[in-house]
């Protein structure tokens, strides 16, 4: 299947930077059930880039760019830190010049990473929960796998570490869309990439994956019912959905709406029970709908760091009561299902 760039004045400097070059992924797509992708794909991510083009994405940009060359001896992608090369691979000085790079990234919500001994130490401890879902779900083996709001790409490296065949995460923030780059410039063209986009750019019947994950996401849409729908129509009869999300304490009619914000987030719509959302998803058409794992979220799994040094979750809880939000809803508690198309 032939597919090109469409002509556009920033393709001149996105192709001479050469920096997110996504032709392997368009290869992989041409011989998958995804194939019908590419009539739309090029050109999405081309007006992703370029509609978000602002002094900070132009920087990104350059900063990326400026990366010292360094070749990893080792890349560790199976446990807690992602690690990349080990402090011997790499000069002092340029070690120094890479984490002024890396930190110029700031914030970094998800991880951890470790680059050349650099250890990135974002604001979550992405790994608790990878270690709570990944017993659970299907073996990725050999998996087609879709990510929505995959943030920096944190949980998409354990996918491919898990032996995922395609793995593929989206996130509308371009900030995130660097980060991952920035990994992947030391890891080089494996197939997981991060795209620039929101699951509303998604087309429709793409009907193609094997596995898609939707976590952190859920609460942040206005219509649940639409967000659980598009996501079946991602997958491939038979294939798994794995949903992680906010939930909130009671029975399968149990929906916590917030008056304005919860936890200082504005944009949290709907907080189901577990049960409520097994309901959902099965209304919705899934089926083997399973309950993984509820935890509440502590300040072990999330708090600011020198990699993230805006508020975050003790600054949201109530000083007097931690058991609850500033606002007084319950404190954040997050569940995983999985369910199967
Ligand atoms: N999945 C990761 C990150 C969750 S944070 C994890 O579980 O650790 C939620 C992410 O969703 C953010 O990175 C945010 O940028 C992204 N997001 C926001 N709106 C989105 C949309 N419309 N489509 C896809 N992702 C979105």
């Amino acid at each position: 299947m032939a597919y090109s760039l469409p002509s556009h004045p920033f393709n001149f400097l996105l192709l001479t930077l050469n920096l997110i070059d996504y032709t392997s992924l368009y290869e992989h797509l041409a011989v998958s059930p995804l194939e019908s992708w590419l009539d739309v794909l090029p050109v999405q991510i081309q007006q992703a880039f370029d509609s978000k083009r602002h002094g900070d994405l132009d920087e990104w940009m350059l900063t990326l760019k400026a990366f010292p060359r360094v070749q990893p001896s080792s890349i560790d992608l199976n446990s807690s830190v992602i690690r990349v090369g080990t402090p011997g691979d790499i000069s002092p000085r340029d070690r120094e010049a890479l984490e002024q790079a890396l930190q110029s990234f700031h914030p970094w919500r998800k991880g951890p990473f470790d680059l050349f001994g650099i250890h990135i130490d974002t604001e979550w401890r992405s790994d608790l929960k990878w270690d709570r879902l990944s017993g659970a779900i299907s073996p990725l083996a050999g998996r087609r796998v879709l990510g929505i709001g995959c943030g920096s790409g944190y949980h998409c490296w354990r996918m491919l570490g898990a032996g995922a065949r395609l793995v593929i995460g989206i996130d509308p923030y371009l900030l995130y869309v660097i980060q991952y780059q920035a990994i992947r410039n030391f890891i080089g063209d494996v197939p997981a990439y991060v795209l620039p986009l929101g699951i509303e750019d998604l087309p429709e019947n793409l009907e193609g994956f094997d596995t898609v994950f939707s976590m952190g996401v859920l609460y942040h849409r206005r219509s649940p019912f639409e967000h659980l729908l598009r996501l079946k129509d991602l997958l491939r009869v038979g294939g798994e959905l794995v949903i992680e999300t906010l939930v909130i304490e009671g029975d399968e009619d149990a929906v916590l709406v917030p008056e304005d914000r919860y936890a200082k987030m504005r944009n949290v719509w709907f907080i189901p029970s577990p049960a409520a959302l097994t309901k959902w998803l099965k209304r919705s058409g899934f089926k083997d709908v399973e309950l993984v794992d509820v935890t509440s979220t502590t300040t072990e799994e999330q708090r600011s760091t020198a990699w993230m040094r805006f508020e975050s979750l003790t600054d949201y809880l109530n000083p007097e009561n931690p058991s609850q939000t500033l606002e007084g809803y319950p404190a954040p508690r997050r569940a995983i299902l999985i369910a199967k198309r």
